[in-house]
This record gives structure tokens, sequence and C-alpha cells, in this order.
């Protein structure tokens, strides 16, 4: 715990292991089992909010009426809210009017990931390929000879949807984008970086290479062929329904522990879905909360936040409307504007924990660390801070104040060097409302890798302060 007491004036932060009482341990087994769980199974945007609104429901949250719908919720009522099948929030109805504003955690569900283009079905030298087009920040390199899985949504021309999941069975076939072998790579590879080690054009998936049975002069395409008949034949759909599909490609494997001593967790996806699921087991754990507690679970962060559903969208300000309403039965301009001005957030994603084997690419003194537990980070942005919304020490000392009063670890720190690291999370586009923001961030190795990795103790310590934070006020 923080020595953060007037009586040493040095201050230290130890590891949030040794905190962890027997009971706690146990609960923080309980939470990380379920976030696997989770992790394992939502592999996609649409499978995670499907999983969290079917176990919102199982917890007794409603559907927030739409604005017009007038005052129907009071003091420990859960809700949630669907924005066109992309992003979703929660909320449980608080004592104070929602005019002192909410305490609210955003995350988002979208991960980095490999996505396959419009026409993308070709043969080439005897194989079935699919072009692609990667989504985020990818070190395109990592994404090469791994197995991956194939997940696939679309609306038929009756306007039926069809959806399947080919990979993700332990007896389910694989895919996986071919790499050059070092016998032949010395030309064509050696002299590039690492960034353009594997081009964009060249992230290709294999997804066959077996002839359809055919005549002499019917040969060409007989591996497309194939491809096709099976897609038909199995999945009923047809090479014009690729077209019109969202196709994404992921890393097929399972969660698993990492370590003799099982304190990691290594996943596809955690960068968001690690906080996407802590904030989502906090809301689901309050009773009736102080001020009304949310959590709003954000698409399209990878790629700036845009759309209807990121975080730029007026969909945050429609959700702060259906509240207010739903909840005192004012929709005039002041009453929603109260409270969303009086709305206090905590961004909540993950941030790149300092690596030893890589600790030149950080300021050891400031950078988040696995397993000290949450780690605050006053702003993001990068060269001069630059883009963004920095916290300020109101806001700062409120969480100094809930840390410490609910004693849960904390931690500080930067995304690497001054002029070498930085990224963003949805914190400055909340803060665009005219919201106190700050992030709060899991700290996280291997980020936007195919296999990422975060503490079970930061996961757990997590939840407890996205719960404390939702819960109450200091
Ligand atoms: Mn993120
Ligand atoms: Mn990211």
């Amino acid at each position: 715990m923080q020595e953060s007491k007037d009586k040493n004036v040095l201050y230290s932060n130890a590891s949030a292991w040794e905190l962890l009482s027997p009971s706690e341990e146990k609960l923080m087994n309980e939470r990380v089992a379920n976030y696997m769980k989770f992790v394992g199974a939502c592999k996609t945007e649409r499978a995670t909010l499907k999983y969290l609104k079917a176990e919102a429901a199982k917890l007794g949250f409603k559907e927030l009426p739409p604005l017009g719908a007038g005052k129907a919720l009071k003091p420990g009522s859960k809700v949630y809210f669907i924005n066109k099948n992309k992003a979703i929030g929660f909320a449980v109805i608080g004592k104070r009017p929602i005019s002192e504003g909410i305490r609210m955690v955003a995350a988002h569900l979208d991960v980095p990931r490999i996505d396959v283009k419009s026409n993308p079905l070709y043969e080439k030298h005897n194989m079935a390929l699919f072009k692609t087009h990667y989504y985020g920040g990818i070190r395109k390199y990592q994404w090469v000879t791994v197995p991956l899985s194939l997940h696939v949504n679309v609306m038929s021309l009756e306007g039926k949807e069809i959806s399947f999941v080919i990979g993700e069975k332990p007896d389910d076939p694989v895919f996986t984008i071919t790499d050059l072998a070092p016998h032949v790579a010395a030309k064509l590879q050696k002299p590039r970086t690492s960034e353009e080690l594997i081009h964009g054009e060249e992230l290709n998936l294999l997804v066959g290479h077996r002839t359809a049975p055919g005549t002499e002069e019917e040969k060409q395409d007989r591996v497309k062929k194939m491809v096709l008949e099976i897609l038909k034949k199995e999945y009923k759909i047809t090479e014009e329904d690729l077209s019109w599909a969202e196709i994404r490609v992921v890393p097929a494997y399972k969660p698993r522990e990492v370590g003799f001593d099982r304190s990691m967790i290594g996943a596809y996806g955690h960068d968001d879905r690690v906080c996407v699921y802590a904030g989502f087991q906090a809301i689901a754990s309050i009773d009736v909360p102080e001020h009304t507690a949310a959590a709003l679970m954000l698409d399209k962060e990878e790629v700036g936040s845009t759309g209807p559903n990121g975080a730029q969208s007026d969909l945050v300000a429609d959700f702060m409307a259906m509240l207010c309403e739903a909840t005192s039965g004012k929709t005039d301009f002041a009453s929603i504007r109260n409270a969303i001005v009086n709305t206090k957030v905590l961004s909540i994603d993950t941030n790149a924990a300092i690596d030893p084997s890589w600790e030149s690419a950080y300021d050891p003194l400031n950078s988040g660390k696995i397993g000290k537990g949450p780690w605050v980070a006053k702003f993001s942005g990068k060269n001069g801070k630059s883009g963004s919304s920095e916290v300020d020490m109101e806001f700062l000392g409120y969480l100094r104040r809930m840390f410490n009063k609910e004693n849960i670890p904390y931690q500080f720190g930067e995304m690497g060097k001054v002029e070498e690291g930085g990224g963003g999370t949805v914190a400055y586009m909340l803060a665009n409302n005219n919201m106190e923001v700050v992030d709060l961030c899991m700290p996280t190795l291997c980020l936007h890798s195919p296999f990422e990795l975060v503490s079970k103790v930061d996961y757990h310590y997590s939840v407890s302060a996205y719960k404390v934070f939702m819960e109450n006020s200091y």
C-alpha cells in the first residue's frame, strides 16, 4: 500500500500482491475466472455486446427507456442501453438527483484485428486466399504464422442475419497468414524495417488448397470453387454474401494463465475488453449508489473513436439525456447540461507497462508497472502532451481520498519516453463534453499483439477501484 500518510516522507508503492488478504484473493480468483471465460468467448464487438447483454439481463438489468418516455426509474433501478448493436451502456440509478452528475467508467470494446476485404477470395499457386485490411495499430509481423479464427456476420438478401464462427472450437479448422522462410528471405524481407517487415497487402489469409471435382476444361479456379462449395453447403452463403458481410479475423487460441505462479493472464483482446469486463463486474455488483453509476463501452477507439458508436459521437449526450429524463422526468437544456457538466468519468483502458527487456523505451521512474494496481495517467497524447485533455488537481484530490479511504493500491505513470511514447484514449473526447475525466489504466504488456498480458492483481484492484468510484462520493 502507498505510504501517503504524513509520518513517512518517502513515498513508495509496494507490490499490490502484498495487500491481498485471503478473502480478497478468493474474490480475485472468482473475478479472474469470469473474465477469462468472457475474453475467451468474446472475440468481436458483436459477441461482446451479446454476452454482456445476456449477463446483465440475468442480473435484472432492463432496457433504458428511449427519450420521450418520461420518468420511469427510481434509485436502485438497473438499466442497459444499446446503440446500433455496437456500443452498450449500463446504469444503476443513484440516490442523488441526476443534476448532480453521474459517476461513469468508459471503456472501448473494439480490439485491433484483421478484417476481410469486400472482394476477398482469390486463387493462386493452388491455394485459396482472402485479401484483408487490418483494423487499428497492429504490428503486422506479429500476426503471421499464428492460428486465426473467422467470425462472419451478414444480412441475407431476405433480411435474415447469418452469423457463424470457424476456428474457436477445439476440432474446428483454423486459418493463418503465411510468412517467408528464412531460407528465401534474404533479398525481399531482410532489408525491411520492423514496421515494414510485412506489408498490408501481404496479410493474405490462407483459406484452402484442395481442388473441387471438375473436367479438364474447368481447371481454372477449382480451389476457389471448392471453398465456395463448402461455404454454400455448410454455412449457406455465396461469394456475393462475402461482399455484404462483416468478417473479422482474430487469434484462435483461448486465454491462459501465465507464469509458474499463474500470476498473469495472457489473451487476445485485453485492449480493451479487460476494462470492459472489469467495468461490467464493478457495476453489476453495485446496489444503490450515491450518484447514478454508469459504465459505457464504446466502439472504434482503435481508429479514432469515429462513427455513431465512438466516443466522438452524440451517443454520450444521448445516454445522459435518457438517464436525465428517466430519473427526473426532465428534458430541458439546463437539466441535461447540469447532469453532464457535473459528471465524473474514469476513462478505463490498457496502457503499455514497462518491459524489462525493452527498458530504454521508457522512463523507469515514470512508467506504469504490472502488479502495482490501477495506474493514474494524468494525461495521454504525445510530444508535449499534444491532444491530451489532462486531469486537474481537484479531480485528482477526489481520487486520492478515494484510494486512501478504500485501501486500493495505485500508481502513476506515463506511456514511454517523452518523445518516443504516447497514445490516446477516449478521455479527451468525453472531456470535450465538459465532464471531469481521468485515465485510470490497466498495466499491460505486449499491447496490440495477438497475446497481450495483464496481472491478475491489477485486474482485481481495478474492479474494486471502479466499484467504489461508481458507488460512493468522496
Ligand atoms: Mn485501448
Ligand atoms: Mn489500443
